[in-house]
């Protein structure tokens, strides 16, 4: 490091003099980063009495030399700014050059450094500031600095600490930011003699993650990386189903500095958007990367609070590159379906056109243009149960088709998103203790994808060319699969193999085993529900609706009788066809094709209600509606539902493409053979 030098006064009137040392937290961090510049690998913090009374940092950086001691610790001592226009381009952490001087005013410091080329160390003692002499001793290469009785000649800042403990957790929480912006560097933290934080310094976020944040923190992670133009994201967040009850598991940085962000936590939660059960956040590690003159540099740096010069690149940076990766992560193993799947369906668009050449009257159930009243509820994914006669001759709940897929309607970011392949399953390191107490680091690889449905990762050319096999059937469901048509798609090769439908319990509950010894519960509701909100939300044409023989007659609240009047051309594009039949009552001529008609009344007044309350957010509005439509027309718990659908939804879960229902319920529950043998003590 350069040598210590006083900063021009020009140059230090330019810096905004800020309050370095509020409580024992910012004298960590002010510390830690100054053993950061050093060059330090290993960096122990120890406190006591949560820092007030004792606090010592210990670094194997590059030391100071011993006439330098004193200077270190004057005002505008700094050995890391030269000149003006060096503020701009800041590399290093700390640039006031004023944290020792400030820290050493308040408090009682011995510090002791020895420079790595040198064979000797100095120490030097202040009190409130004034230094003793510089003497030489034998300590290891690096810095150690020791604090004790903070603010002891302030009383006044003294009153303002809060109790030990919560100074202690500031501490901690300091130890945590500094550990996850620098997993190359191993942090240690002693409070009160016991070790709270170790990270390995192995240079992978998700160990450092691992030992700040927790075992079962960062087990339910995905990670995530990508940048739009200038801006980088990259880290952890929790799977949708990892959900935390506060914000308090949000942890975001921008160039490497900790910073609270209403605009970063907006774009995360955006794309968490019908993932997440209400009432539950995300949890993240993030790094935001992006060119020091994008960020405003007028904040404070010792503050949390950041300000970019512009704000859009960086929301749609973090949002895509989250929504991605929670994408992917939904899907990794799924493989493709065929184009000639059996469980191909269609859109209304490519129905209508069907219907047309068939010359089937819109609005008619399948099988040869009679109506039916639809005995068994349809949930393969078309937006409608109305289809043509199914290829295969299969009950109604299969419906095929040669229509091609639609493609994922995935938004597109000006600049580039990089996907890339989730690491899950790459070891990382933990530390740990050997039985006689010593410390070592462990290897762990965690399970790839612990949570996903699918199996095995596969590579991008079998994802093309395999599907998963049907789900098996026992006992009645055998029967009705053995009835059916063999698929064709049956003899393709290598899928997974396919889960154990043991059967169905509470008429609610599908129960399965796969190949790995786990039992699934699947909520046939939640899942079915999703599905229909998936197909849906893909499909921007109106829903299809059938014409009832008799108008019926709705009443329904002032407000919402309104709504409906006002919102007459949103309802028709969600399959309702309302007339003003005076004093409250609407006259409904449509209901949308696969609600069941005596729910049609219902599920109108839901969707006032939800017009109404979207009143503000016509986008969020229209998920909504589609949740209402997606709930009201899915099978219901308690209701019958044949082994078929049944085995079509298992098939859709194991394939990994629904996970949460829309309002970010889980949809599959897995109890693992271990788990199961726990409850009953045999493990
Ligand atoms: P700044 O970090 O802004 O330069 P400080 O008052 O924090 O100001 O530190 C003053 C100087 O003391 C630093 O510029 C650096 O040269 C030296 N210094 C402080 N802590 C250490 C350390 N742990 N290892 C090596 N040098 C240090
Ligand atoms: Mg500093």
């Amino acid at each position: 490091m350069p040598n210590i030098q006083c900063l021009p006064s020009h140059v230090a009137d330019l810096i905004a003099a800020g309050e370095v040392v509020e409580r024992p937290a910012s004298v960590v961090k002010e510390l830690l980063e100054n053993a950061i510049d050093a060059g330090a690998t290993a960096i122990v913090v120890e406190m006591e009495r949560g820092g007030l009374t004792y606090l010592r940092i210990t670094d194997n950086g590059c030391g100071i030399a011993p006439q330098e001691l004193p200077t270190a610790f004057l005002r505008h001592a700094t050995s890391k700014l030269r000149t003006a226009q060096d503020l701009a381009a800041i590399g290093t952490l700390g640039f006031r050059g004023e944290a020792l001087a400030a820290i050493s005013a308040v408090s009682h410091v011995d510090i002791f450094s020895r420079q790595r080329e040198s064979d000797v160390g100095a120490m030097l003692h202040l009190d409130g500031g004034v230094a003793g002499e510089v003497t030489e001793t034998g300590c290891p290469e690096g810095t150690t600095i020791c604090i004790r009785d903070l603010f002891y000649n302030t009383p006044a800042r003294m009153k303002f600490m809060k109790k030990d403990s919560a100074e202690g957790a500031a501490v901690h929480g300091i130890v945590q930011h500094v550990a996850l912006s620098h997993p190359q560097i191993s942090f240690k933290l002693l409070r009160d003699g016991s070790e709270v934080l170790y990270t390995p310094g192995d240079g992978k976020l998700l160990s450092a993650v691992y030992a700040a944040m927790g075992r079962e923190f960062a087990l339910g992670l995905v990670d995530i990386k990508g940048c739009g133009g200038d801006v980088a994201v990259e880290g952890y967040v929790s799977r949708p189903l990892n959900g935390h009850g506060t914000r308090g598991k949000q942890v975001m940085f921008v160039n490497g500095r900790f910073v609270k962000s209403q605009l970063l936590t907006a774009a995360l939660e955006e794309a968490y958007r019908n993932r997440l059960m209400k009432g539950k956040f995300p949890g993240c590690v993030l790094h935001v990367t992006l060119p020091p003159e994008l960020v405003d540099v007028n904040v404070h740096p010792a503050k949390t609070v950041v300000k970019f010069v512009s704000d859009k690149p960086v929301f749609d940076a973090v949002y895509y590159t989250v929504r991605s990766a929670l994408d992917a992560a939904e899907k990794p193993a799924a493989p493709e379906p065929p184009k000639e799947n059996f469980y191909r369906t269609m859109t209304v668009q490519q129905y209508r056109e069907t219907a047309a050449e068939e010359k089937k009257p819109v609005g008619s159930y399948g099988r040869g243009g009679t109506v039916q009243p639809s005995p068994a509820r349809s949930f393969s994914t078309p937006p409608s149960p109305v289809r043509p006669v199914p290829a295969q001759g299969m009950s109604g709940a299969y419906a095929a088709s040669p229509a091609a897929e639609k493609p994922a309607q995935r938004p597109v970011l000006s600049g580039e998103i990089h996907d890339v392949a989730p690491q899950t399953g790459e070891a990382f390191t933990v530390p740990g203790h050997t039985p006689d107490g010593r410390q070592v680091t462990y290897e762990i690889t965690p399970p790839a994808r612990e949570e996903q449905t699918a199996p095995a990762q596969e590579t991008a050319a079998e994802k093309v060319t395999s599907v998963p096999e049907p789900v098996r059937q026992e006992s009645a469901a055998e029967q009705t699969a053995m009835d059916l048509p063999e698929p064709e798609q049956q003899v393709l090769q290598s899928g997974p193999a396919p889960w154990r439908m043991v059967g169905e319990v509470l008429k609610t509950y599908i129960i399965c085993e796969d190949e790995q010894e786990n039992v699934w519960l699947i909520d046939k509701h939640a899942a079915h529900e999703r599905i229909r909100f998936d197909a849906l939300k893909a499909d921007p044409q109106p829903l299809m609706a059938q014409s009832l023989l008799e108008p019926l007659a709705v009443s329904l609240a002032a407000e919402e009788y309104s709504a409906v009047l006002e919102h007459e051309d949103t309802l028709r594009h969600f399959g309702f066809d309302c007339e003003d039949f005076g004093d409250g009552t609407v006259l409904v001529r449509e209901i949308p094709a696969d609600i069941r008609s005596g729910d049609a009344a219902a599920t109108l007044e839901e969707l006032a209600k939800k017009l109404l309350e979207q009143r503000a957010d016509p986008a969020g509005a229209r998920d909504e509606l589609l949740h209402t439509m997606a709930c009201k027309s899915a099978i219901k718990a308690g209701m019958n539902t044949s082994p078929a659908e049944l085995a079509a939804l298992v098939e859709k879960v194991q394939a990994g493409e629904i996970a949460y229902c829309p309002h970010g319920r889980p949809v599959a529950v897995k109890l693992s053979k271990y788990e199961i043998e726990k409850m009953f003590k045999r493990a």
